[in-house]
C-alpha cells in the first residue's frame, strides 16, 4: 500500500510535497475544470510554499509529456497488445485515453515537478524561506 513518507504519495494524491499531510490543491478532482490549476498558496500544515517562483509550474510541461507518453503507451498495449485493435482503432483508442486523461496528466506532471524540488520532512516546521 502506498503510505505518507513515500513520493509516490505525494504525487498520486497531489499531497504537500513535504509533509504529505494535506492537498495541494483546492479542489482535490482534477475534473473540476474551472479549478484544475487552482492551488493553495502554502501549505497549512509546514508552511511549504508550492510556486517556488512565479513561473514555476511551466517546467511542469516537460513532465506532461513524459506522462503523456506513458498514458498513450499504456493505451497502445492496452488496445493493440491485449485487445488486438486495428491500427485505425488504436490511434483512436490513444487520442480519446489523451484527451479523457488530460486533467489528470496534468495534475500527476506537477506532483512530479514539485516533487524533484521538496523531499518528504515529516517532522520540520515552519521552516525560513
Ligand atoms: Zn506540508
Amino acid at each position: 500500500m502506498l503510505k505518507k513518507g513515500n513520493k509516490l504519495y505525494s504525487i498520486l494524491t497531489g499531497s504537500c510535497p513535504k509533509c504529505h499531510q494535506e492537498s495541494m490543491y483546492t479542489n482535490k478532482n482534477p475534473y473540476m475544470l474551472s479549478q484544475l490549476f487552482n492551488m493553495h498558496e502554502r501549505c497549512s500544515h509546514c508552511d511549504t510554499k508550492y510556486k517556488i517562483e512565479p513561473s514555476f509550474f511551466y517546467g511542469s510541461m516537460y513532465v506532461s509529456y513524459a506522462v503523456g507518453i506513458a498514458f498513450a503507451t499504456a493505451a497502445f498495449v492496452i488496445a493493440f497488445v491485449i485487445f488486438g485493435a486495428s491500427l485505425v482503432s488504436t490511434f483512436i483508442a490513444i487520442v480519446l485515453t489523451l484527451v479523457v486523461f488530460l486533467p489528470v496528466i496534468i495534475r500527476l506532471s506537477r506532483n512530479i515537478w514539485i516533487n524533484f524540488f521538496f523531499k518528504y520532512e515529516p517532522e520540520t516546521q515552519n521552516q525560513l524561506e
